[in-house]
């Protein structure tokens, strides 16, 4: 996709933006874009920079997250406010010009793996229930800053888009890592670089990049420990190893597909398996919506496993089985909830009841964790308690996210 109207050919040790931002190594992509580690030499930090595909539908999508992003940090600097540290900072912006077009470049702290990445490291069994307490909390303050204090709804909230907060020391050893590789000669591998280009390339000013080095990484030795240096994961060892929830925080990423709380740009809004009941049944939606997708994060991080993930099959469409999926779980729906969408037809009848062809077997979110996640029933019972709290079937009545800040669960 590095091609034109797509991504940008990027490589450790290129310039960008009249020599502010030295670039060292990627540190992930997505569909629009690509993510780089870079030092930015005016404020004398490692930043990460979102370089998006040049394609005129790409650089669209992107300046209504950059005027999300705007509207975001303008609040920042309020004194008292809860959660503005939760939500990640635009901290620059600027246009790049390359073989592929013009990109967009946003620049934000450099974050770590996401909380995706650290459920999969718990063989999708999900992380120990005091840390679901702190992530849970803190992922609620950043939306109580989102909602209460910009008017912003994220709309994406799920494991991918939540992030570990990383110190500059832990983001030094990344780039190091990069200098290493090139000061030894090696080109770089292509999980550090766009696979179309050489570090090697541009090894002619090493001496230069020496300079570079000593500048952006100081005097002392900052190479990585010996048993980590020929990990190809690397990323995943610095960033994980030392217990990434002890002090450390979480960070609301990617507003590439947020809105503003008064103006929707989309029906259709979230990932799938968190994606909330009014949006499913096509019905009007707020803030709230992304309180029912914290409850779908909170109980996959606790077990490994989505709170619901349907599927198509001679019953129904996704949809219609994710709907009867909630209704076995935290139904019976009342009838003018049940019927205030504009797709609420095509799943109950006239009286609210669900299609008889598409009724499973009705369970509770208790007993799925007792049975599936073998919790004791105290816990169970709390921790339900919580999240059924969260999946208020109306989302006019759902808790705000100070309202849920408030509930005995996370008080513990
Ligand atoms: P897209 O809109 O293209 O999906 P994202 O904002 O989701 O872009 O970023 C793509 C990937 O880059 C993320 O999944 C993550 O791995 C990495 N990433 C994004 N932002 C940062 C950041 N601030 N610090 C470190 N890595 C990041
Ligand atoms: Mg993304």
């Amino acid at each position: 996709e590095y091609c034109p109207g797509g991504y940008h050919p990027l490589t450790f040790g290129e310039w960008l933006h009249q020599g502010r931002y030295f670039c060292t190594r990627k540190l992930g992509w997505g569909q629009f874009s690509t993510v780089w580690l870079a030092w930015d030499n005016l404020e004398k930090r490692f930043v990460a920079l979102k370089v998006i595909k040049s394609a005129q539908q790409y650089a669209d999508v992107a300046r209504d997250e950059m005027r999300l992003l705007v509207e975001v940090r303008r609040h920042h600097s309020q004194e008292g406010i809860i959660g503005a540290d939760r939500v990640v900072q635009m901290l620059d912006s600027f246009t790049l010009t390359g073989p592929n077009g013009n990109h967009q470049c946003m620049v934000f702290d450099v974050l770590g793996v996401t909380l995706l990445k650290l459920i999969a490291e718990s063989d999708y069994k999900g992380i120990p229930l005091t840390h679901v307490r702190q992530v849970i909390r803190q992922v609620l303050e950043g939306l109580h800053y989102l909602h209460a204090v910009c008017g912003v709804i994220h709309c994406d909230i799920k494991p991918e888009n939540i992030l570990l907060a990383t110190t500059q020391d832990q983001v030094r050893r990344l780039a190091a890592e990069a200098f290493d590789l090139v000061e030894s000669g090696r080109s770089l591998p292509a999980s550090f670089t766009c696979s179309c280009s050489l570090a090697l390339r541009r090894r002619r000013s090493l001496c230069f990049w020496d300079k570079v080095r000593y500048s952006i990484l100081g005097p002392e030795d900052v190479g990585l420990p010996a048993h980590l240096k020929d990990d190809n994961d690397m990323r995943r060892q610095l960033l994980v190893a030392a217990d990434p929830l002890g002090p450390s925080s979480v960070v609301i990423a990617d507003l590439g597909n947020a809105c503003y709380i008064d103006n929707h740009f989309s029906d259709e809004i979230q990932t799938r398996q968190y994606r909330c009941y009014e949006v499913l049944i096509g019905g009007e939606y707020g803030p709230s919506a992304d309180i029912w997708s914290v409850a779908c994060v909170a109980y996959e991080l606790a077990t490994g496993r989505f709170l619901f993930s349907a599927q198509a099959n001679e019953h129904g469409s996704v949809t219609e089985n994710h709907l009867a999926a909630i209704d076995a779980l935290l139904g019976p729906v009342p009838k003018h909830i049940a019927l205030s969408g504009h797709l609420s037809r095509r799943i109950y009848m006239h009286d609210g009841q669900l299609r008889p062809d598409l009724k499973q077997a009705s369970t509770s979110i208790e007993k799925l964790l007792m049975k599936e996640s073998g919790m004791d029933a105290t816990e169970a019972g709390k921790f339900s308690d919580f999240l059924k709290y969260l999946l208020d079937l109306d989302w006019k009545k759902r808790p705000s996210a100070y309202e849920a800040l408030q509930h005995p669960w996370l008080k513990n």
